[in-house]
Parts: structure tokens; C-alpha cells; sequence
């Protein structure tokens, strides 16, 4: 009787007055050790039901707890380019189209990445375009246009970025504005140097007390529909280095870069197999933080290219796709978040907020 009592009063006591104790151990407590931030140039909503279509109605961005919008319009113009949206989600500040990690004065803006450094965490850039492009320049460099690729190089000796994968290895050692050679400096600042004429991704063996930079062409890598397929085994070697080189954490941004630029030649099959590239990537990169548990991931485009239809006629693994333009078009893109903090990047707000999101989820 005495315990049918006790039974009885557990029973009846208020859902919400039991809640504390059982909910502490769901909520994502603390701040996220490491961000990765995926970015998809190019890459907006109907992109990315194509790639979900075209894979038989499954693509990893399924398995995101949390959605959001951003709005990609630039400082002076409502369709945007990558050089100005990477500025907005890098540092906090929206700026002319062309502009590289500047404002619309041309005053050099602090990244996230650099702020990353200056508190002691690891940092990375991974990119399937040259490493001097616009999205992965923009969390580095400082420079008023886009094209200025042999400044943009330089730019990478002024920081202590951990690692950095990507084309454009031609900006760092055939150069033509001045006759410095950025590899061996490179090798003098600590640097691990690999190149895609020696060795595959896989031969690539990080060393923990030394940088890492592997050149994957000499300017563009080529498209994933001929054959390049870097991007997920690339992050996942670098997932792995940097949180083993760095107690503090890190942050890494990964770019599949030529999502954009098959939009911009409106052509869908090489298209769809750069959307299935990115989508092995983010699977790669989720498994990680699973595993994690302390990693923020965050996916997102820039802004969306070609005005992208998935048109009548269409049927599953059969698409229907249709441009509008071949330049970028300025409706919102998603943004999809995974892990501690991810709760921030619910909602419709400015691409701006990338960067104050990412802070608050760092504690900086
Ligand atoms: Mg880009
Ligand atoms: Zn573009």
C-alpha cells in the first residue's frame, strides 16, 4: 500500500514540474568548440530539391534539426556576387560587389576566420575552385577587387592559417606582378606543401606540428562531372587534423565552389554532379560531428545562380531543369544547422548574421 502511495503521487505530480531533470541531458549546452561552414555557391532552394530528386528523394541535409533564410542582397546591389555575400557571412559587413574582406570605403574587415587564429583556434579553407577565389578569399584576404588573384595569395602569408585546400597554385609560384615564390615561403612559415601533380588527396599525411596546404591545380580544378572528386576525403582529412592539432577547437569553411559555376552555364547533368559532390561532402562532415558532439555545422549558399526550375515533365531521377539567367539571382537562400548552438540559425534574417551567429556559438 505504502508504495501504491508513492506510486500514485509520482503519477499525478505536473508534467512540467519534472521536466527540468530529464531535459538537461537533450539540450545542446554549452558553445560549439569548432564550426564548420559549408557553403554551396550557387547553391539555393531548387538546387538543392534537384539534388534530393536526382538521388531518389534522399540527400544528408535531411538529417538538419535546424532551417533558416538569409537574405543575399549586397551594398549596392540587390543581386549579389560571391565576393560580396562571402564578405557578409566572413565578416559581419555588407559590401559592394568585387569587394574582398573590405567595406564599402575599402577598410580592411576582421574575419571570423582571423578572429578565430588571434584566439588560438585552428583554422582551414577547403575550396573546389582556386584557393584565391572569391568565397574562400573572403575570410582572409583584404582587397578591393576580386580578380587581384596574386595580392589575394599574398594575403595568405599575412595569417597563420592552419591549413588550406584548393586550386591556384600558379598565383603562388609563377607570378607576375612581383618574382616571390609564396610556395617556399610557405615551406620557411612551417608548412607542409602537396600538390596534385605528386600526390593524390589520399597520399596527402598531415603532420601535427606543421601547417598544411595541398594545391589541387594549377588555376581551376576541373568539374566533378570529369572526375574530380577531392572535396569529401580532403574535408574529412581535415576535420581530423585540425581537431587533433588543436585542444581549443577550430574553424574550417568548405566550399563546393562549381555548384555556381555549372548554374552560370546552365547546364544541368554537370550540375547535378556538383550538388552530388557537396552532398557526399556534408555527409562526411555530419558524421564527424555526430561523433563529435561539441562540432556546429552550418550549410549555406552565397546566393542562388541561374534561376534554377525543376519544371512540369519532371519525374524522380528524371529532372525537367530550366534557367532563367546565367548570372545570380537574388532570391534567399537556406541555411541549415547541426549541433551546439545550432537553435541560432532558425529564422529569416540578413546574411550578415552568419557572422554575428557564428561568434555568439563560439562565446567570442
Ligand atoms: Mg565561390
Ligand atoms: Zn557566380
Amino acid at each position: 500500500m505504502k508504495y501504491f502511495i508513492i506510486f500514485l503521487l509520482l503519477a499525478t505530480v505536473p508534467s512540467n514540474w519534472v521536466q527540468p531533470s530529464t531535459s538537461k541531458t537533450e539540450e545542446p549546452s554549452g558553445k560549439a568548440k569548432n564550426i564548420v561552414l559549408l557553403i554551396g555557391d550557387g547553391m539555393g532552394l531548387s538546387q538543392i530539391s534537384g539534388a534530393l530528386y536526382n538521388q531518389g528523394n534522399r540527400i544528408s541535409l535531411e538529417r538538419f534539426p535546424v532551417v533558416g533564410f538569409q537574405k543575399t542582397y549586397s551594398l549596392n546591389n540587390l543581386v549579389t556576387d560571391s565576393a560580396a555575400s562571402a564578405t557578409a557571412m566572413a565578416t559581419g559587413t555588407k559590401t559592394n560587389n568585387s569587394a574582398i574582406g573590405v567595406d564599402g570605403n575599402e577598410k580592411p574587415l576582421k574575419s571570423i576566420l582571423e578572429e578565430a587564429e588571434e584566439k588560438g583556434l585552428a583554422t582551414g579553407l577547403i575550396a573546389t575552385s582556386s584557393i584565391v577565389h572569391a568565397t574562400p578569399a573572403a575570410f582572409v584576404a583584404h582587397q578591393t577587387m576580386r580578380g587581384m588573384y596574386e595580392q589575394i595569395a599574398g594575403d595568405f602569408l599575412k595569417t597563420e592559417i592552419d591549413l588550406f585546400i584548393g586550386g591556384g597554385k600558379q598565383y603562388f609560384d609563377r607570378r607576375t606582378s612581383d618574382d616571390r615564390d609564396l610556395i617556399e615561403e610557405l615551406r620557411k612559415r612551417n608548412y607542409l606543401i602537396y600538390d596534385y601533380f605528386n600526390h593524390e588527396i589520399q597520399q596527402v599525411k598531415p603532420s601535427l606540428d606543421k601547417n598544411l596546404a595541398y594545391f589541387t591545380a594549377d588555376n581551376q580544378p576541373i568539374p566533378a562531372y570529369q572526375g574530380r572528386d577531392y572535396l569529401p576525403i580532403a574535408s574529412q582529412i581535415a576535420l581530423e587534423y585540425l581537431d587533433k592539432k588543436n585542444d581549443k577547437g577550430f574553424f574550417v569553411m568548405i566550399e563546393g565552389s562549381q555548384i555556381d559555376w555549372m548554374c552560370h552555364a546552365n547546364q544541368s547533368p554537370p550540375l547535378l554532379a556538383e550538388l552530388k559532390d557537396f552532398d557526399r561532402t556534408i555527409k562526411k562532415v555530419l558524421d564527424f560531428a555526430r561523433k563529435d558532439g561539441e562540432t556546429l555545422v552550418i550549410v549555406t549558399a552565397d546566393h542562388e545562380t541561374g534561376g534554377f526550375a525543376i519544371n512540369p515533365g519532371s519525374k524522380m531521377k528524371h529532372l525537367e531543369t530550366a534557367f532563367t539567367t546565367n548570372g545570380h539571382t537574388a532570391t534567399m537562400v537556406p541555411v541549415f544547422a547541426y549541433g551546439p548552438q545550432a537553435e541560432l540559425f532558425e529564422g529569416i534574417y540578413e546574411n550578415t548574421e552568419i557572422y554575428f551567429k557564428m561568434r555568439e556559438a563560439f562565446g567570442f
